[in-house]
This record gives structure tokens, sequence and C-alpha cells, in this order.
């Protein structure tokens, strides 16, 4: 078995798993053993019942008492749980056969989920278990997976160790260096994050798969500035008239960071060699018109500027936005998206070859092999870190050697700039544009979801949008999509209407909500984005899809449910979508749990709306046995790594890329 093979050739993988697995964007061996957990569950002792707490998962060994069953629409079977601290009540649906299965008087394990209908707590749905069963259970840390509906985690870690039992992991650090930095063999890491003995043994085989996730990055880094602080400037740009004329013409004045940086631009952009530049700026801090107004004079010295971006969603709103600012300039704009037809790129292409268009705009997808550029003179990546290493090995490859721009909102201490960018240079945004009120921020448990809900509804009358963030599934955060369709209903029938005033009459109009989740198509998501950016959706339910460089400035309220479960990054991000116009802006951050950790983490967003400040923070907080569990998305993801947590090791890995010249 190979390490590219389709997962078909997994053993115990069929079509119809294969399908399932895809969902997942698992597609290969490779992809499925590189599905990493995102948390392991810990099988404790039993605890006493009543040190039972709403929210927390716990396991429970009782005596069962007063068993009843009640058909209806949902069948509900309940029973009471005693152990010498207390008693609690379990209930199950649609399992009517736990009445036969339990027997009154006996005692039972149980493990679940603590709930409260505000009257008293229960378990809901509790899994039950045998003694031995337990027992061995809790000798072992059981993985969790992002799933899909119709996977399981056991389907996930028998094919995995199939995969571990067939195929041969090539090492590539020598075991001199492993052992002096305790690093295990790349087969061995695998091996524990999957079946780990210990967490212990989890943590040091994410320590080692951490690592590659770095190596590889400074790889990918490479390939893209190889050579390019040598290489004499093919492309010199040095009338920015336009600009200028721009500037003129924009609803804003640039702020003092923006001008700083724009002249560190064109600096590089007249200069001798070649421009390769960072541009990191926190989000809101307007990194788009940077890219505008560099494009734009290469434009003007007679070449092509394309901007590459990680989302469809965002490379039409950038495109409409470049439409729009530059319609009086003649120029001619491209978007290249994958979910344009094949003849559409097609004509697409030969425009592009032909040097019929100026700007290209489009996802990383628009780096295809396919893909001949006329004269490309700058390109401008976005995310530069989502950005794949096939991608920069292709504009490598095409013997393209333009201008190199990228843009990244990641809020990181200069330290890990430095080393993450190190051989580029580096200009920082650091100044958000005045008109901005700081967004004001309130934490509220679920229970007060109907204080927010009518503030949803007042801003929405008072003529503002706003994002509801869904809350994730708990077994299966892939499940979103469904959730995001229900969570959406109840929203819309909750909200209802408000009173609005159509030519002089007052009349009632539905509020109107729409969704948006991952595994909707490009073109759909494209419609609905379209819909929210020109005010005809008052709210948007989504998942996390939102969270990059979406801009819609009407929008006023951010609500993210379970906020718990998010990183601060991540949060960060979100809120990011907000306060992007003149008005006041809220993010409200839902908890779905609660515990000091949780308030504690959460305060620190409320408390700070500076994305360094969030960073430091965060990375105070931290543990160790944080790494696994809570999402770490944010702009800079990787699948285990954090460069805050894992700076060190950060440093290692660029220390090594260095020394190997990698
Ligand atoms: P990001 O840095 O997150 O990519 P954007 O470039 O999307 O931010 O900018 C966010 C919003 O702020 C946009 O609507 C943009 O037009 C606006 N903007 C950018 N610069 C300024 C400024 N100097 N003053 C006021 N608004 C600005
Ligand atoms: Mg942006």
């Amino acid at each position: 078995m190979l390490l590219g093979d389709s997962v078909k050739n997994i053993k115990g993988v069929g079509e119809k798993s294969a399908k399932l697995l895809e969902k997942l964007d698992i597609n290969t061996v490779h992809d499925l053993i590189t599905h990493f957990p995102r948390d392991y569950e810990v099988f404790s002792m039993p605890e006493r019942i009543d040190d039972a707490k709403e929210g927390e998962t716990i396991t429970i060994e009782g005596m069962i008492s007063r068993l009843t069953a009640k058909a209806g629409r949902k069948h509900l079977v309940t029973c009471f749980c005693s152990d010498p601290s207390g008693a609690i009540k379990l209930k199950w649906f649609n399992q009517p056969y736990m009445t036969k299965l339990l027997k009154p008087g006996t005692r039972y394990l149980f493990r679940g989920t603590v709930k409260s209908d505000g009257a008293e707590y229960f378990i809901q749905q509790p899994k039950l278990y045998g003694r031995d069963e337990y027992r061995s259970l809790m000798a072992s840390l059981q993985p969790r997976y992002d799933l899909t509906k119709g996977l399981t985690h056991n389907f996930i870690l028998k094919a995995a160790r199939t995969v571990l039992e067939n195929v041969d992991f090539e090492e590539t650090l020598p075991a001199k260096f492993r052992k002096e930095n305790n690093l295990m063999k790349y087969e061995d890491a695998l091996q524990s994050i999957h079946f780990p003995d210990s967490m212990e043994d989890a943590l040091l085989a994410r320590r080692r798969l951490v690592f590659d996730e770095f190596v590889e990055f400074f790889t990918a880094l490479h390939a893209l500035k190889e050579g390019r602080s040598e290489e004499k400037n093919g492309y010199p740009v040095t009338d920015y008239t336009d600009c200028d004329r721009l500037l003129l013409e924009l609803p804003f004045k640039l702020t003092g960071a923006q001008l700083k940086v724009f002249e560190d631009v064109k600096r590089d952009m007249s200069s001798e060699k070649l421009m390769c530049r960072m541009i990191e700026g926190d989000v809101g801090s307007g990194k788009t018109i940077m890219a505008m107004l560099a494009m734009l004079a290469a434009v003007r010295a007679g070449y092509q500027a394309a901007l590459m971006v990680p989302t469809e969603v965002l490379a039409t709103q950038h495109y409409n936005e470049f439409c729009e600012r530059l319609a009086s300039y003649n120029i001619r704009c491209r978007l290249l998206v994958g979910s344009m037809t094949a003849s559409e790129k097609k004509k697409a292409y030969a425009e592009i070859k032909a040097g019929e268009c100026d700007i290209i705009i489009g996802t990383h997808a628009l780096i295809q092999d396919k893909l001949e550029f006329a004269a490309l003179g700058l390109a401008v990546i976005d995310e530069q870190h989502r950005f794949g290493v096939k991608q920069r090995e292709c504009l490598k490859n095409k013997g393209l050697k333009p201008h190199i721009l990228c843009m990244s909102a990641t809020p990181i201490p200069r330290s890990l700039s430095l080393i993450l960018y190190g051989d580029m240079d580096l200009s920082v945004i650091d100044e958000m544009p005045a008109e901005r009120l700081p967004i004001k921020n309130c934490i509220i448990d679920s229970a007060s979801r109907m204080t927010a809900v009518n503030f949803l509804r007042k801003e929405v009358a008072a003529g503002h949008q706003a994002y509801c963030i869904c809350p994730m599934v708990e077994e299966s955060e892939m499940m979103d999509g469904e959730n995001v369709i229900d969570y959406s209903e109840t929203l819309s029938e909750t909200l209802d209407t408000i009173e609005e005033m159509d030519s002089k009459l007052k009349v009632n109009r539905r509020i109107v909500v729409e969704y948006l989740h991952g595994k909707m198509t490009p073109s759909a998501k494209n419609e609905v984005m379209e819909r929210f950016a020109s005010g005809k959706t008052d709210i948007l339910v989504s998942t996390t899809v939102v969270e990059v460089g979406v801009n819609v400035k009407n929008a006023t309220v951010m609500l993210i449910e379970n906020s718990e479960r998010f990183g601060l990054a991540q949060l960060h991000q979100l809120r990011g979508r907000v306060g992007r116009g003149k008005w006041q802006s809220y993010c409200i951050f839902v908890k779905g749990k609660s515990g000091k950790e949780i308030d504690e983490r959460l305060g620190i967003l409320r408390d700070n709306n500076n994305g360094f400040k969030v960073a430091e923070e965060d990375l105070k907080l931290r543990g160790p046995g944080d790494l696994f569990g809570v999402r770490q998305a944010g702009e800079l993801s990787w699948k285990l790594a954090d460069i805050y947590s894992d700076a060190a090791l950060l440093a290692l890995a660029k220390d090594y890329c260095h020394e190997n010249e990698i």
C-alpha cells in the first residue's frame, strides 16, 4: 500500500465509506493516517453523583430504581441512579430496549453529559458499561476524530491500524538529531497519535508531527522566495500617478500605518531587486487596499497582476470590489475560480495568456498547470500560509519571477514573525482606521439567549445585519451542515417579523435568515454571501466559513454559539467580521458550558480587542494539556501545530531547515 493510493485500497474501506471519508477531505491513504484525533476521551474513575456539574461528562456507578417507559412522539425511558452520595435521573429517547436491558435494583456504570432542565440535573442518553469493559477503557485513551454521519471513531481507528501495518513510512530525520531533540520516529509518532499508551505518549507523538508540519511550512516558503532576494527586478514599477488618483477617490484616508506600508511596497517594486514582502495586519486593518494599489501600479507599468485568496467567497468579494473601485481606470479584471465551467475557464485561460486581462483574482486553484500568464509582474497572496506547497512550486516551475506580496492577519508577536517570515521583508499595519468604534463584547450563557435574540432583532430593525456562528455538534463537528440548517430555522421562527415603514405605511416584514456551511457548493456559498453583502439577508447563520476575510460593513453583531469550543485566535478572527464600518458593533460570546477556565479565556476576548494582546494572554493561560481539544484554527492553522504554544519547536524547525539547506 502506498501513501498516495486511494483509501479504497485499505482493507475494510469500501465504496460507501470512501464516499463518507471524501466528505472529510480524506481521499488517500496519507489523508487518512494524517487525520489526527482532535482530542482524547479519558475514561476516569467513576465520580460521586453529587459531584455532577452541568455540562460535564461524567461516569457514575450506582443502583437504578423507578424505571419507566413512555411511548409518544418520542419514546422516553427514564430511571434514577443512586450511589451513597445522591441520585440523578437518566433519560433515553427512542431507545425502548433500555427497559429490557436495565433491571431495577442492579448496579451499573453510566457515562454521559450532565444537563439541567432548570429544576433538576439529568443525564441524557448515557452509555451503559459493564465493569470489566469499563476497566479496560480506563487503561487507555480513546481518540476522538472529526467525523461525518455514518462514520464512527472505531472505523477510523481500524483503518488507521491497517495503514500502520501495511505502509512503510519514510524517515526524514537523522537518528542523532531525533535523539538530541526528543523527536520520535515518524512511524512511531503516527502510531502513538492514534493509539497512545498515555497522554505523555500522545504529546510526544504530537511533538514530532508538529515539527514536520513546521518543516513543511518552511520548505514551502523557501520554494516561494528561492533566489528572489538576489534576483534582478525584471518588472520595475516607477509611476504611481494613478495610485495617487485612486487614493483621492477613496471614501477614506489611509492610516499612517497603511501609508508607511505603501511606501515600503513602492520602494520594493521600483528597486533593483524583486519584491518579496509580507504585510501583517490585524483583521480589518485594511490590507486589501494595499494589494489594490500595488496591483494598479503594476498594471500601469504594463504587467499583469494576480491576487490569490483561499476561498471562492473571498475571491468573488475582492473581484467585485476591484471592479467597482477601478471602473474608470480602463483595467480588465478577471475572476478565476474552481466552480466556473470548463469552457468558462478555458476562455479565461486564453485571455490571460493572450494578455487580454490585466488583473486576475482567484482562488489558489488559479495557479493550475494549464494557466499561463502573458506577463505576470506581481503576485499577491492573501492568507499566505493556506497557499500550499504544490501551488508555490507551480509558480516556481513555470519560471515565473514576479514581485511577491503576501498578506496575513495572524496577530503574532514580532519575535515569532521574524522566525516565520524572517527571510522576507516584513511590514506591519499596526493601526486601525480612525473612524472605527471599538467593538463592545459580552459573554452570556445559553440561558440568556433570548435576550441576545431580542438584541439581534433590534439591530436588524435599525437597518443592520448580523452573523450567528452556529454551535458545533458534539459527536461530530462535521455534521455542522445539518446543524446550521436547524439552527437557522429555529432562529427565523423566534425572530419572526419586524415593523418597517414602506412608503409611509407601517408593514410587518419577516426577518430574512440564511445559512452557510462548508459543504455547500462554492457557487451556492457565493450566492448566499452576495445576498448578505448586498443587504438582502438580515442574518447569516454560518459555520466558521465566514472566518476568513469576509467584509460586510453593515453587519454590526457577531453572535458565537459554544464559543468555549474555539481557540481564541479563531474567535478573534470571527469577531473581526464586525466593526468594519462606522457603526457601533457588538460581539456576543455564548457559552455552552461554564467553568472558571472558560470564563478566564473568554474574559481575555471581552477585555481586549487587539489581536496581539489576545494572542499573548491566551498563551499565558494555556498549559500542555490544552494542546488537544480546543480548535486552534485562526489564520495560521496547521493540523496540529500552534505557533504560540509550539514556538520553541518552530525555532528548532527553522534552524534545522537552515542547517540542512531545506
Ligand atoms: P483586512 O485587513 O482584514 O483584509 P480589509 O482590507 O477588508 O481588512 O478592510 C476592512 C474595511 O475597512 C474595508 O471595508 C475597507 O474598505 C476599509 N478600510 C480600509 N482602510 C481604511 C481606512 N484607512 N479608513 C477607513 N476604512 C478603511
Ligand atoms: Mg482581508
